[in-house]
């Protein structure tokens, strides 16, 4: 076995397929397959077998007689034995099972802080946290740091042979073998001799080396960013979390997943009584509800952590409700009495469309006394102590608008919106003499969920329509329902009203609010979010000189979303990518940083300033560079990347090809329906912006130069800078298009 060259991955998987295929090999040729028969026992004896060959040879039933005794002899003597042994001597009484083995539920002391215990996961992780970061958070003077000398990383140390011999001697010789059919026994065997094992634990190191560093590869690999870059600084730049909160995450998702789990399932009757979620025969005998209190407070074990995360979630889920039995649903049974109107408008024209085509099925409605209209919304607030708040809107002739309202806990939008349709579905089949509903949302999502009885967040107003429906359009062939998707940003009559009723309502949440499925699961996203951002915050973790710059004022946040927040602005180019993550990180083909790792070439910039070439001289002052005045590139992001593209050579290294072209990250086009935001975060109406100046005048008159004009989000469309800033579209000193970074 050659083990000299492990240390790149495809010479490691070579090597290890070899091994397992040695082992494979082993196997097939010497493997015998075992009969099971009567005589294979523990018990049975010479005596026993003395009789068998007595009996074989002469057939007699005398003879067949005593082999009878023999074996009851002998199982009753080694039974006998067995019995007396277990009872008097080692007093294990499992050991008449050896399929089980003695269970002793962990009796560890929980983790103390604070005189404490930590009895939940985020407990844990603080006392965790504040022991090693208790500096974090307090004012600190980092002048000090200048002093200090930059240490080299420390190397992954390799296992050594001792550590290895260490831990197979805590392996049991009788566990059972895995896929390989290698048993602790014979590797402990194996490495009696030294040879063998100095070529495991190499291998080992190997193995090990490559997952160590996988994650700071993967990103090393997405940005092209220098060996030497700091791990935190790379992975936040790549959108990779770091894996611990990963972990955390989910772990917390598995949390959220209690509640999915169908009520007779095994793990549910290891949990209490307390949450009510088991519904079969009986709950296990270890289960946590037949523990002392004191022992539940003792035991640590990741049932232990599903109960006392339960109630993250506490909306009642199903996920074999009779009401998703295939073949039987709803939109199975009734499909043609239920239709789907669901445009979605693409442009102006469609929204104009869309419009018309609302007050048509209003003005229909409004004559026909069998139809009744319900419009349903939903408003989340953006405060996370206030619930959300669902409304409907119904009207059938002359009656209503009726507007009714009603919390909905702690809900993501597309489940308050769900919300909604159920209240709305509910009160269209208050009267029996209705023959046709138009049901009026904003979500097509939860549109789609509307009639959807199976597992989603949400699922019990997808069955309380279902169930309502179902009885009564099974009274009458002719009834009908039809969904209908309405644009929010159209404002459109009934549909506005309930929106307006929604979000007039402020209600606090309160200990007991119903809490989603989808909710809670973002919640622990944004925790990881936020914890994420806290350890990015720390020079340690991103690297000492990581470029801070902001977006509209506000510091950049790590996001796993859409990349990052660095590479979605940066669109798609290997090379301007590398620059950017080199020069953020600052270990980049610079002087600052040849000098730093004493790198042989020059370290002074050659323009007439001459000094060290450091990153904040290119950035700011370096005459040879073009920038924008009044934009510091250090400080805010769009101009970091304005320079980036006007300077294409800067922190690259040096080549003979031209630059390739700097990639426009394409600003994400808002989809009609969502309402565009100015400034100041207020809703700008398109409308009335369009009243209020004319965009196609003056732009035929005469062929405007490209600098002349501006892109103004609001409108979608470039105009003159002259008009733009009479039209108190855009500043005066706006230098380029607004919507450049968005
Ligand atoms: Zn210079």
């Amino acid at each position: 076995m050659d083990i000299s060259n492990i240390d790149t991955r495809n010479a490691l998987e070579d090597l290890i397929a070899g091994l397992a295929r040695a082992c494979n090999d082993a196997w097939n040729s010497n493997a015998k397959t075992v009969k099971v028969n009567t005589r294979s026992k523990a018990w049975w004896n010479a005596d026993c077998a003395t009789a068998m060959r007595q009996y074989r040879q002469s057939r007699s039933p005398a003879d067949y007689g005593a082999l009878r005794r023999a074996t009851k002899a002998a199982k009753r003597q080694f039974f006998d034995e067995r019995i007396e042994t277990i009872a008097t001597k080692n007093k294990r009484p499992w050991d008449l099972m050896n399929w089980t083995k003695q269970r002793n539920l962990p009796t560890y002391e929980a983790i103390c802080y604070n005189e404490a215990p930590c009895n939940t996961m985020d407990d844990l992780w603080q006392a965790l946290h504040a022991t090693y970061n208790a500096a974090s958070d307090r004012p600190v003077k980092v002048e000090v740091l200048e002093e200090v000398e930059q240490e080299p990383p420390r190397e992954w140390v390799d296992f050594s042979t001792a550590e290895l011999r260490e831990e197979l001697a805590k392996c049991s010789n009788t566990s059972a073998p895995g896929p390989d059919h290698l048993t602790w026994y014979q590797l402990k065997k194996l490495v009696i001799d030294n040879d063998v094992a100095d070529k495991f634990t190499k291998i080992a190191s190997a193995c090990l080396r490559s997952l160590a560093q996988m994650q700071r590869k993967a990103a090393l690999w997405i940005l092209g960013a220098f060996r030497t870059s700091p791990g935190g600084g790379v992975e936040t730049l790549a959108g990779l979390p770091p894996v611990h909160l990963h972990i955390k995450k989910l772990v917390d998702h598995s949390f959220a997943r209690t509640r999915t789990l169908l009520n007779t399932h095994p793990t549910l009757s290891l949990m209490s009584t307390r949450h009510g979620l088991f519904r079969g025969e009986e709950f296990h005998p270890c289960a946590i509800s037949s523990m002392a209190p004191s022992l539940q407070k003792r035991v640590k074990s990741s049932v232990m952590d599903a109960e006392a995360n339960a109630s993250v979630v506490n909306e009642p889920m199903n996920p074999l409700h009779e009401e998703a039995t295939p073949g039987q649903r709803v939109s199975d049974l009734f499909g043609a009495q239920i239709t789907y109107d669901l445009d979605i408008p693409r442009d102006k024209e469609a929204l104009a469309d869309r419009r018309n085509h609302l007050d048509a099925l209003r003005t229909e409605g409004g004559l026909d006394p069998r139809t009744v209209m319900v419009a349903a919304d939903a408003s989340v607030p953006t405060d996370d102590r206030l619930q959300a708040i669902i409304a409907c809107t119904l009207i059938h002739g002359d009656v209503g608008p009726s507007v009714s309202r009603q919390v909905a806990g702690k809900a993501t939008s597309d489940d308050a919106e769900l919300a909604a349709i159920a209240m709305a579905v509910g009160k269209a089949l208050q009267r029996p003499d209705w023959d046709r509903i138009l049901v009026f949302s904003d979500s097509t999502k939860a549109i789609k969920w509307a009639l959807d009885a199976s597992l989603h967040s949400g699922q019990m107003h997808s069955i309380a329509i279902c169930s309502k429906l179902r009885t009564w359009l099974s009274d009458h062939p002719d009834r009908h329902v039809q969904f209908i998707h309405v644009p929010s940003r159209l404002r459109w009559d009934i549909h506005f009203s309930s929106h307006e009723a929604a979000t007039q309502l402020k209600v606090p949440q309160g200990p007991r609010s119903r809490t989603s499925l989808d909710y809670a699961r973002k919640r622990t996203v944004e925790q990881m979010l936020k914890e994420w951002t806290r350890l990015f915050q720390q020079p340690e973790y991103s690297g000492r000189s990581f470029l801070r710059t902001k977006r509209k004022g506000k510091p950049i946040a790590p996001s796993h979303l859409d990349g990052s927040p660095w590479l979605k602005v940066m669109g798609k180019s290997n090379a301007h990518t590398a620059r950017m993550s080199r020069s953020i990180l600052n270990h980049a083909p610079i002087g600052e940083y040849r000098r730093r790792f004493n790198l042989s070439e020059e370290v002074n910039c050659s323009c007439r300033n001459g000094g060290l070439e450091t990153r904040a001289h290119i950035l700011d002052q370096c005459p040879k560079y073009t920038r924008k005045r009044r934009a510091p590139a250090r400080l805010e992001h769009k101009n970091y990347l304005e320079f980036l593209e006007a300077n294409p050579r800067t922190f690259a290294f040096p080549s003979e090809n031209p630059p390739p072209p700097f990639p426009k990250a394409r600003p994400k086009r808002k989809p009609p329906d969502q309402p565009t935001r100015n400034r100041n975060g207020r809703e700008v109406h398109h409308r009335r912006l369009a009243h209020r100046m004319q965009p196609d005048e003056g732009l035929h008159d005469q062929p405007a130069r490209p600098e002349d004009l501006i892109w103004v989000p609001e409108l979608f469309r470039l105009l003159q800078r002259d008009e733009a800033i009479a039209a108190g579209l855009v500043f005066a000193d706006q230098q380029q298009g607004a919507g450049l970074l968005d």
